[in-house]
């Protein structure tokens, strides 16, 4: 059984995997650790990762990139709509206001949807997996940023899940890289000491998240996060090709913006420049040969310049690096490091922001690249049976505030905070509802949330009715920060208890039933619970330690619509404080209709097959170029050595040797005419025919060889 973490960049993937001996990153077939986050498509087959971005220049309208910032948003969004501008490729919006990519495939038009394309590159790095670790890869610990929304996890559950990937954890970023530094810390302060607090900065290809975390020996909590999901290295790359594009307009008359092609090769060029500016501040030169209308360009760039063009991207640096310390209440006094990693973070302004803003040089002592990738591997050997790791507990928060709002004809509020922003994750809380029909719950982000869509879905709880004396019911409804940082309501259950009832309205005395969690005291509620018995009362449930929940390892299957059978029996003895005074309490989990975001199951399954079915073509198309590969080989291996004075030139008789090389001159030629594109089995029909022929010389060729004394006879037959 395999354990790997994978790192979905922006703009490139990092797998790593945990083995007896610690965790590995791997490198794909290209030899490379990072595979880019891209998907081309051709009138044959798929081309994914190195391969994509190696032929992005020629073929732009068919090589999609850039779509971990589509996933789960809508088409008229903003944000997307902005996005567009930048992208050589096609994107229209899908009929249920999603977002489709448009591609010729196989030689004919289709229409993706981001998670589709993002299901393809995880194929591919589950391909590089399989190779590295010569074994099927089914769990894993997907990365995703701290300030993805409930749309956006789901629908890269939704991805994972296409691609046939099991993911037991969908973990932040930067929570990833938290752990990979913590993990092999001999020196933490003990439990009960002062934590030591670090702020990871993570600045990549186009977002910038940070997050302070407490260390202790065996444990780390996540404090709070700041993140700018909108500033990355792209924008660099943009403010340097704005220039240029002014410099060449007047200096060449020439207009990089009226040519795509030009304009993806001038952004491929000014980042060279940026990267070697990261350690260079003398005048760098820009040269691009025929880069439009058949003409060469060339420039310049200084350090000093490049910090003046981008200052809007490093005054939004420094506003995200003074947010963390807002946001985790600490003074830069309270930090022992601040660790970077990404990209973009090798750049000298930001690292002198970093000290601006902490008083600390920024430290380096995690591989910059490989940080996110390792943790999601650690964090998969943890959640998983397979391999054992050092315990080390991971305590998350959720970024933005919850609310939960429903029918308020009662009397009561109808809407609460049910987590304030930055609350500890994975985590429960039990909301206490009294109600004598079915009613719905609906939860939204109440603040700030970056986005345009603050929705988080609606729960319609079913087959509640009075109790036999025409009271309301006691209904509880556990809402579910998951594993996976994706807010839910998880049940609802109906208490019944059989016992005298004056003291049944403590919530304290319910059994949550969650194993190995900690209890906490209940939240305030907004008042109207309490008294009037009708609003919701309020438990939480901390869920700190999830290994061996196996419910938590739900995959995306079980999550689209839960539904419960109606006859939960349930008999639980009360364990609480008054152990003399048990209460037998009946609980009945109660049907949830569930409206979120992400694919219904049919559709994954559509979804599933669909991928499946290019698989398949991408194998066959594979086979055939190997087939065709592996013939051409023959033919210029063969001719080679029967040529004068080569191997195989005295092994066959002459008027044969004349006739097999005319043969093989016609099979190149064919090769490059008809023979382009053929199917594997005339390339093979044609190859065994070949052999058929060449092996029998190649043979005499060894026994010869073989022959004792035979180099002496070969030196005295010159
Ligand atoms: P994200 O984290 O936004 O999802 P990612 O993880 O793919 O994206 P990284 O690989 O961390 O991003 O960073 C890529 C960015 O770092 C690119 O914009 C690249 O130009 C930039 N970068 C890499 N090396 C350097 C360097 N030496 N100097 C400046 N920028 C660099
Ligand atoms: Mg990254």
């Amino acid at each position: 059984m395999s354990v790997i973490g994978i790192d979905f960049g922006n703009e490139s993937c990092y797998i790593a995997v945990a083995k007896a001996g610690g965790i590995e990153t791997i490198a794909n077939d290209y030899s490379l650790r990072g595979t880019p986050s891209c998907v081309a498509f051709s009138p044959k087959n798929r081309i994914l990762g190195v391969a994509a971005k190696n032929q992005m220049v020629t073929n732009m309208k068919n090589t999609v990139f850039g779509f971990k910032r589509l996933l789960g948003r809508k088409f008229s969004d903003p944000h997307v709509q902005k996005e567009l501008k930048h992208f050589p490729f096609k994107v229209e919006q899908r009929e249920d206001g999603g977002i489709g990519i448009r591609v010729n495939y196989l030689g004919e038009d289709n229409v993706f949807s981001p998670e589709q394309i993002t299901a393809m590159l995880f194929t591919k790095l589950k391909d590089i997996a399989a190779t590295a670790l010569q074994t099927q890869i089914n769990d894993c610990v997907i990365s995703v940023p701290s300030y993805y929304t409930n749309a956006e996890r789901m629908a890269l559950l939704d991805a994972a899940g296409i691609a046939g990937l099991n993911v037991l954890r969908l973990m932040n970023e930067t929570t990833a890289t938290a752990l990979t530094y913590g993990i092999y810390k001999q020196d933490l302060p003990a439990p009960e000491e002062k934590p030591r607090n670090v702020v990871f900065v993570d600045f990549g290809y186009s977002s910038l998240q940070v997050a302070a975390c407490a260390f202790n020996k065996g444990k780390l909590r996540v404090l709070a996060t700041a993140t700018d999901p909108y500033c990355g290295g792209r924008d660099i790359d943009m403010a340097l090709a704005e220039y240029f594009c002014q410099d060449f307009l007047t200096r060449f008359k020439l207009d990089p913006k009226k040519n795509q092609r030009a304009f993806l090769r001038l952004l491929q060029e000014v980042e060279k420049i940026k990267k070697q500016m990261s350690a260079n501040s003398t005048r760098l030169p820009l040269n691009i040969e025929c880069f439009m209308e058949e003409r060469d360009v060339s420039g310049e760039m200084q350090r000093a310049t490049m910090e003046q063009l981008c200052s809007e991207t490093f005054t939004r640096v420094e506003r995200t690096l003074r947010a963390i310390l807002h946001n985790a209440k600490l003074r830069p006094e309270d930090i022992y490091a601040v660790e970077v990693v990404g990209g973009s973070t090798r750049i000298p302004a930001v690292k002198s922001l970093i000290e601006q803003v902490f008083g600390k040089n920024a430290s380096t002592t995690l591989n910059q690249d490989e940080s996110v990738a390792r943790g999601a591997a650690l964090q998969c050997a943890m959640l998983s049976p397979a391999v054992r790791v050092r315990e080390f507990s991971v305590a998350d928060v959720q970024p933005y505030a919850v609310r939960l709002a429903w029918d308020a004809a009662r009397g009561e509020d109808g809407d609460m905070e049910v987590f304030p922003a930055f609350h500890a994750a994975p985590f429960s809380k039990m909301l206490t509802f009294y109600r004598k029909e079915p009613f719905s719950v609906s939860a939204y982000y109440s603040d700030q949330v970056p986005y345009p869509d603050n929705f988080i879905g609606q729960w319609n709880i079913r087959d509640v009715q009075p109790t036999a004396e025409g009271e309301s019911q006691k209904v509880k409804l556990k809402v579910r920060v998951t594993i996976h940082g994706i807010v839910t309501v998880a049940s609802a259950s109906l208490v019944e208890k059989k016992q005298d009832s004056s003291q049944t309205d403590n919530v304290d005395m319910e059994n949550v039933n969650e194993k190995e969690s900690n209890q906490e005291a209940p939240m305030d509620t907004n008042g109207a619970s309490q008294e009037q018995q009708n609003g919701p009362d309020n438990q939480e449930v901390r869920e700190d330690d999830m290994k061996g929940e196996p419910q938590e390892k739900q995959s995306w299957t079980q999550r689209v619509g839960q539904w419960f059978s109606g006859e939960g029996n349930d008999d639980k003895k009360d364990k609480s404080k008054d152990k003399s005074k048990k209460v037998l309490v009946k609980t009945i989990e109660l049907p949830i209709d569930a409206r979120t975001h992400g694919f219904s199951l049919q559709d994954v399954n559509t979804y599933m097959e669909q991928e499946g079915k290019m698989q398949a073509q991408d194998r066959q198309e594979k086979e055939r170029a190997d087939a065709r590969n592996a013939l051409e080989e023959y033919v210029y291996e063969l001719r080679g050595k029967l040529s004068a004075g080569e191997a195989l030139h005295d092994f066959v008789a002459e008027d044969q040797r004349r006739r097999l090389v005319s043969h093989l001159d016609a099979l190149e030629q064919w090769l490059y005419d008809e023979g382009e594109d053929q199917n594997r089995q005339v390339y093979s029909d044609k190859l065994s025919e070949l052999r058929t022929e060449g092996e029998p010389i190649k043979q005499r060729r060894l026994e010869f060889e073989l022959r004792p004394g035979a180099l002496d006879d070969f030196a005295l037959s010159i």
